[in-house]
């Protein structure tokens, strides 16, 4: 039996133009800032299939739902797999506004997400690149395309503000 990959497959994540990633990351980081008020880590992710549209948003809430593996990006990945009906993400984007850690990493790669995009470096706990990059592992048997550093210093002073109040508050 001959099996002939479908177009799906073969189709490639939507290109961003740098001002549409600005755009959507500044979109994260107003909802980020939402979301640290709840006293979350205010981090935000959305999924965009291959058109561009949104198909998934996740926001952390981990201490909301007392939930370890709720990180925005895992959030949005389960809402994106539902409406996709595929586990498989070839063809589709993630953006975040901090990068990735080794378990969202981890997930992504199973997931075949097809593209990164993430703000701030995370040099505490980074697998894309600010600790260690799982998306060039020998064990990631796909390959993500991967920027990191979209709007940089503000999705860095979001994350470090954050911290500061909390360590005054505490
Ligand atoms: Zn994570």
């Amino acid at each position: 039996m001959i099996i002939l990959q479908t177009p799906k497959n073969l189709s490639k994540p939507t290109s961003l133009s740098q001002q549409e990633k600005i755009n959507w990351m500044k979109r994260l980081l107003s909802r980020a800032k939402l979301v640290g008020k709840r006293g979350e880590v205010p981090i935000a992710a959305v999924i965009l299939d291959n058109k561009g549209r949104c198909i998934g948003y996740g926001a952390n809430r981990r201490e909301t739902m007392k939930d370890p593996l709720g990180h925005a990006e895992l959030v949005a990945l389960r809402q994106a797999a539902w409406i996709n009906n595929d586990w498989r993400f070839n063809n589709c984007t993630l953006i975040v506004n901090l990068e990735p850690c080794p378990m969202c990493a981890g997930a992504l790669i199973q997931a075949r997400m097809g593209r990164i995009i993430y703000g701030s470096y995370d040099h505490k706990r980074g697998a894309l690149g600010g600790t260690m990059n799982l998306a060039e592992h020998k064990s990631a048997h796909h390959k993500m395309l991967v920027e990191g550093g979209v709007m940089k210093e503000e999705s860095t002073k979001i994350i470090v503000d954050w911290f500061k109040d909390k360590r005054k508050s505490s």
